[in-house]
């Protein structure tokens, strides 16, 4: 039998409404500390009882009157917005005035608020639809304390499609985390179950926030930069600039299974943004292991008009105007922390005196090879000259700060790759290359990467042209075979660039490792190979002044 249409009872609009905001206990948890920031928060404490269903969040921020307290969770009451053209420039994470109005159709509401200016503080607790049931004088401290309780305590169907608790508290932790880094000067303190849980501590750097959330980041192996970067249309008004804040994982130190830590958020929100997310992974192209994922926090402040909040409820979906400009700062902002050397230092308690100095060595790692500018295109050589050949295999290098060992294969596999990329050259070869029972996959993997080929006879196939790199080598027709089991020309350069670099073992001159040395230190991904393998061991004259405890007083009167 069919139903025939009937208008909803205005209870059910509520409870579908309500349930698109808050779906969790997670979600709760997101809105009620959202709003503790737009009140301007520094400090905010959350105890969750998820047994009970209940979360409190106790924040320092401006705090309610009485009369705004009493609207605070009637339908779309806002502080935030007053008319449709300030959707388009929303500053603020709250703006819909449904959070509270939905909570109290889900859960039981109460509210103590005393704001900073005002006398006192009050409690109210409100009922179904959110009207002021209970109203009293309550003694507390400037700011507001929120409880919810007995979460979909009439939804028992959502409660009953509920992850387990520990999974629930996981999304919980993970809701505070991502918000935290986008709110650094805030202090976290986190109890469950009336006992202590985590925290989390304020710090002007990004980076020692990431280290502190994640355990196997460490500070030493971030880089951060925050830029200044132009708007779009800049005809009309003229905007400040917007602010990129950049925290990457070194590529030759911190890298991970999972693209977990690639995050991006806009405007003091974590957001879903697979476009942005895509550019950051293709500006790591090539500089990781095979299957390994960076590690990248990118913030971005820009005009509120530039961002559409309204692609999802949760607002953790966005559309941005004029993606592309954006993705050209980003793309230039990765490009900048790669070349780029981070300058921090981290002690760290290590057992042996070798791993202490090799510990010390990679956490200072200061590769300066842009010193001066970071802003300039074609970096002045860094005053590096190659003194010894060690093994046919490492070039030890001296620069004013200390001393570098380089890999002497990888590092020129480096400089072939980025001259490849740059200009992927096919030169004739006379005679032809002759291989023998190709497939049709690597004929056609063959044209696909630019080179002239033609079936010569029964089972035979002339290759005419070749990348410029192999022309001259006697395995030349081995590496055509192996790039036509290969798959697009990004890989046949990688395939390329390693099999013309020079081999480990190779002895070198002194002019011959100069060129190498000053070849790579111009490239724009230094620290790692197209595989993704560290190039550069650096030892700083700090480190090694330590090592050899140069800073003993080693007087006559000690005999020695
Ligand atoms: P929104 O955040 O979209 O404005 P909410 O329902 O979350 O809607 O909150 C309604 C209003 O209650 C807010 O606009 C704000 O004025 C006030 N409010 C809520 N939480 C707090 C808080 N922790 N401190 C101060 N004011 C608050
Ligand atoms: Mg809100």
């Amino acid at each position: 039998m069919m139903l025939c249409i009937q208008a909803l009872p205005t209870e059910v609009v509520h409870l579908i409404t309500a349930g698109e905001v808050i779906d969790s206990l997670a979600s709760v948890v997101r809105e009620l500390v959202e709003n503790s920031l737009d009140a301007g928060a520094t400090r905010i404490v959350l105890s969750l009882w998820p047994q009970q269903w209940r979360v409190r969040v106790a924040d320092n921020g401006c705090g309610m009157s009485l009369d705004d307290l009493q609207r605070a969770a009637t339908a779309h009451s806002t502080s935030k917005i007053r008319q449709c053209a300030d959707l388009w420039k929303i500053s603020s994470l709250g703006f819909r005035g449904e959070a509270l109005h939905s909570l109290t159709t889900l859960a039981d509401l109460e509210i103590l608020s005393r704001p900073h200016c005002g006398d006192g503080g009050w409690r109210i607790v409100y009922g179904y639809g959110g009207e002021a049931r209970h109203i009293e004088a309550a003694a507390i401290a400037p700011g507001t304390v929120v409880t919810v309780s007995n979460l979909f305590e009439n939804w028992s169907s959502r409660r009953e499609g509920m992850p387990s608790i520990a999974q629930q508290m996981k999304a919980v932790q993970a809701t505070i985390q991502q918000i935290a880094l986008c709110h650094p000067h805030v202090t976290w303190q986190v109890c469950q179950n009336d006992r202590e849980w985590f925290s989390i501590y304020p710090s002007l750097a990004v980076a020692q926030l990431l280290s502190q959330i994640v355990n196997q980041i460490k500070e030493p192996d971030l880089h951060e930069l925050k830029l200044e970067i132009p708007n779009p249309d800049q005809s009309l008004l003229p905007t400040p600039d917007s602010l990129l804040s950049l925290v990457i994982g070194l590529p030759d130190r911190c890298h991970r299974r999972r693209p977990d830590w690639v995050k991006v958020a806009i405007n003091k929100r974590m957001v879903k943004s697979p476009e942005l997310e895509q550019t950051i992974l293709t500006g790591f192209h090539r500089t990781l292991p095979r299957d390994r994922y960076p590690v990248c926090f990118l913030h971005l402040l820009i005009p509120p008009e530039q961002v559409n909040w309204n692609r999802n409820p949760a607002k953790s979906e966005i559309y941005l105007n004029h993606l592309n400009h954006w993705q050209e700062q980003i793309a230039q902002a990765i490009e900048k922390a790669l070349r780029l050397n981070s300058t921090s230092i981290g002690e760290s308690a290590h057992t042996t005196r070798v791993s202490q100095l090799l510990k010390a060595a990679e956490e200072k790692a200061a590769y300066n090879f842009n010193p001066s500018d970071s802003t300039e295109k074609s970096p002045t050589p860094y005053n590096i000259k190659a003194v010894a050949q060690v093994n046919n295999t490492y070039i030890v290098a001296e620069y004013p700060g200390g001393l570098w060992l380089v890999e002497q294969h990888i590092a020129h596999e480096r400089i072939l790759y980025e001259q490849l990329c740059d200009n992927w050259q096919i030169v004739p070869v006379e005679p032809p290359i002759i291989l023998y029972q190709l497939s049709p996959t690597q004929v056609a993997q063959l044209e696909n990467i630019g080179l002239d080929i033609e079936t010569f006879g029964e089972q035979l196939w002339a290759i005419r042209t070749v990348p410029a790199l192999l022309h001259q080598r006697d395995d030349c027709a081995e590496a055509i075979l192996e790039l036509s089991l290969g798959g697009d020309l990004q890989i046949a350069q990688v395939a390329v660039a390693c099999r013309s670099a020079i081999r480990n073992g190779t002895s070198l001159t002194q002019p011959e490792m100069q060129t190498i040395l000053e070849q790579w230190q111009r490239t724009r991904n230094p620290r790692t190979c197209p595989h993704g393998r560290p190039i550069c061991l650096s030892l700083e004259e700090p480190a090694l002044a330590r090592f050899f405890r140069r800073n003993w007083v080693i007087g006559k009167s000690h005999g020695i």
